[in-house]
């Protein structure tokens, strides 16, 4: 059942092409604020109809140049059922874990952006520093390990395990995963959590010998997460770099 604030589902034509155009979106924003490493990263989108399938970016191609029609349907099993293209194996591994595990989950988004994998080689969860932090209070999981590159789906199936029923999980040495009632909501919540990780970064890096960084009480914690955490905020506030995308590069809706 869709979530109230989200557009009327109209067919299953029509969400399609909405959760295609939004990840479309979701990739020109990350390539806007450099999240691309090479290969490496991936926005999926559950498809509507067939709902053990998702949509990703073909591998090789630059975030900044992807258009809805460039995005590959895979199915259950790893296979390209819609589009010619080839699809990053990791990608399959982790999401369709993820996607699996989660029937809630319409998004997930994965990248090697530079303060989440920095964040990451700390091993710790995020504090509640800011009012943008407290997205996460409560609300974020740390995946405590490392085994090397993500090939195989049960090595997915841990870091979904590690993601439990949050919105977002630390993979330790390797960067973040944000997930999402809808795409808006997914890629809003990586955009931000990066951010999150690169102001702790800074306040630490910042703090004097015998000083300590003052944290937001866990009452005001909470009450800033009731706000600014919900699936309702996550998705708002994605709407204005929506626009500014689609104005910016018309092109992505094609
Ligand atoms: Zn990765």
């Amino acid at each position: 059942m869709a979530d109230s604030y989200l557009p009327s589902l109209g067919s299953v034509e029509e969400e399609r092409l909405r959760r295609k155009q939004r990840l479309a979106a979701g990739f020109r924003l990350f390539g806007k604020f450099g999240f691309e490493e090479g290969l490496a990263g991936h926005i999926t989108a559950r498809d509507p109809e067939h709902l053990d399938h998702f949509w990703v970016n073909p591998l090789g191609l630059p975030f900044t140049h992807i258009r809805q029609s460039d995005l590959i349907r895979v199915d259950a099993n790893g296979q390209v059922v819609e589009g010619d293209a080839v699809v990053n194996t990791a990608a399959f591994a982790i999401h369709s874990a993820v996607h699996a595990a989660r029937p809630d989950v319409i998004a997930a988004a994965h990248s090697h952006s530079i303060y989440g994998k920095s964040w990451s080689a700390l091993g710790r969860l995020l504090d509640p520093l800011t009012q943008d932090a407290c997205a996460f209070f409560e609300d974020h999981a740390l995946f405590d390990d490392y085994t090397g590159v993500v090939i195989d789906t049960e090595e997915g199936k841990r870091i979904a395990h590690a993601l439990a029923d949050k919105k977002a999980v630390i993979l330790r040495n390797h960067g973040l995963l944000t997930a999402g009632h809808s795409v808006d909501e997914a890629v809003w919540w990586f955009i931000t959590m990066e951010r999150s990780c690169q102001v702790q970064l800074v306040a630490e890096a910042a703090l004097r010998s015998g000083e300590t960084l003052k944290l937001i009480s866990p009452k005001a914690a909470a009450q800033a997460y009731a706000i600014t955490g919900s699936a309702f905020a996550g998705w708002f506030q994605f709407q204005p770099l929506y626009a500014r995308i689609v104005k910016e590069e018309p092109d992505l809706l094609e």
